[in-house]
């Protein structure tokens, strides 16, 4: 266990909240698309989760200087854990455990893969996208982004110009439920590529169930489901 401050904390799309914890010299090595777990020390108000949460990591391990992480957060409705991340003085030390998990770019550099994130799912990816165009990965990532909405889409600036400036990624982005024909509009070989999925468990499980009618073997899907919403 390591304890780090709160360093920044931002709005990044509606309802939609970055919180980042400082490093400042110590390290925290991880693999891109690994998660952590974020502990307060006090609960500022009531939670029967408990005084913790488990987040994907969102920065890059680039990023030596400080690790982030992403949540949605509605204001009336929010958890009084993530009510209390939010307001704790900047500087205050939380417990951070971690890496954990396996949800992470194939071994194999040149494996094209293609990333389908629910919402707030897009955390694990960004940090992959991120790390991959800093390390010149040389497989297609193509990103498949499905929000509600484009002000509830966390993110979207810069994937686009990522898209823009990257030959190796590629966005594609729909505001509405995830469906069969984006999917398969999107990806001309989807069986020469990896599959991942990350998102609330209601939206990963419709991602299964379209990628199995288009005869994905099981051996090419990984999945994240953020438990919870
Ligand atoms: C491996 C893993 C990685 C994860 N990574 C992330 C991540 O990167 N980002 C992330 O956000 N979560 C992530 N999660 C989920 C996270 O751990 C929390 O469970 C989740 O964010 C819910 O947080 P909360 O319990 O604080 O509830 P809140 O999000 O605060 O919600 C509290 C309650 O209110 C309800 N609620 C909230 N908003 C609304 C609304 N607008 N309308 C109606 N009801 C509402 C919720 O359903 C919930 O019951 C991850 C989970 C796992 C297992």
């Amino acid at each position: 266990m390591m304890k780090l401050p709160i360093g920044e904390r931002q709005t990044v799309a509606e309802g939609t909240e970055r919180v980042v914890f400082g490093l400042s010299g110590k390290k925290f090595p991880f693999i891109a698309g690994q998660h952590l777990q974020v502990a307060v020390s006090k609960l500022l108000y009531p939670d029967p989760r408990g005084r913790s949460r488990v987040f994907s990591i969102a920065s890059s391990p680039g990023e030596t200087d400080k690790i982030a992480i992403t949540f949605r957060f509605d204001s009336q409705k929010g958890s009084g854990f993530k009510r209390t991340l939010l307001e704790l003085p900047l500087g205050s030390l939380v417990e951070i455990e971690g890496p954990f998990g396996y949800f992470t770019l194939p071994d194999d550099l040149n494996q094209s893969v293609v990333f389908i994130a629910g919402g707030i799912g897009i955390t694990p990816f960004l940090s992959m996208i991120r790390f991959a165009e800093e390390t010149r990965r040389p497989g297609a990532i193509t990103l498949l982004y499905a929000n509600r909405a484009e002000a509830s889409a966390a993110f979207l600036a810069e994937l686009r110009e990522r898209d823009a400036r990257n030959t190796n990624f590629s966005l594609k982005n729909k505001f509405g439920p995830l469906g069969a024909d984006f999917v398969r509009q999107s990806v001309a070989n989807p069986d020469q590529v990896l599959w991942y999925v990350a998102g609330p468990g209601a939206m990963v499980s419709l991602a299964r169930q379209i990628l199995f009618d288009l005869h994905i073997p099981p051996a090419h899907l990984f999945t994240e489901e953020f438990e919870g919403y």
